[in-house]
């Protein structure tokens, strides 16, 4: 099965559409239950944490789904039922939890010289470092120089 931009129309609330590859999906028959095994191979593109430009990461997993037949469909539960009016098996869900699974939670240049010069420059020579990785930093404007806010102190007593 081919994963691309397309696959990511079925889920407009994903974190992100760059993500390609191809998931093999092999169906072991163990009695009443098959054992779906999925091995994903491909890259997601990302923007780096560091400098915002785009990496590519790539994306590979095993994953495994156990699908049993039984009166009423339920897809819920760890091993999913299939009732008996269900002729088709669509993994597309699960895959695309995986997908975001095994998603690297640091997304990084691998080092600092591929990183986007302009964007670096800016963060060497801007004082202290950027401490938001959403990059909503600009320069100029307003700092939050004052100390800290009132409300952090405020929720410092709750602890
Ligand atoms: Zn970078």
């Amino acid at each position: 099965m081919e994963v691309d931009s397309l696959f990511f129309e079925s889920f407009p609330s994903s974190e992100t559409d760059q993500i390609s590859g191809e998931a093999e999906v092999t169906i072991d028959k163990l009695g009443s239950k098959m054992d779906c095994i999925v091995r994903f191979n491909g890259a997601a593109t990302l923007p780096c944490d560091r400098c915002l430009g785009n990496i590519q990461i790539p994306l590979s997993f095993d994953e495994r789904l156990v699908v049993q037949l039984g009166e009423s469909t339920n897809t819920e539960e760890e091993i999913w039922t299939l009732g008996p009016e269900c002729h088709e098996l669509d993994l597309s869900q699960p895959i695309f939890e995986w997908m975001h699974l095994h998603l690297p939670s640091r997304r990084l240049h691998t080092s600092e010289d591929q990183c986007d010069p302009a964007m670096t420059a800016y963060l060497n020579g801007g004082g202290k470092p950027s401490s938001d990785p959403d990059g909503s930093s600009d320069d100029g404007g307003t700092d939050e120089n004052d100390g800290i806010d009132p409300r952090w102190n405020a929720l410092k007593d709750l602890k």
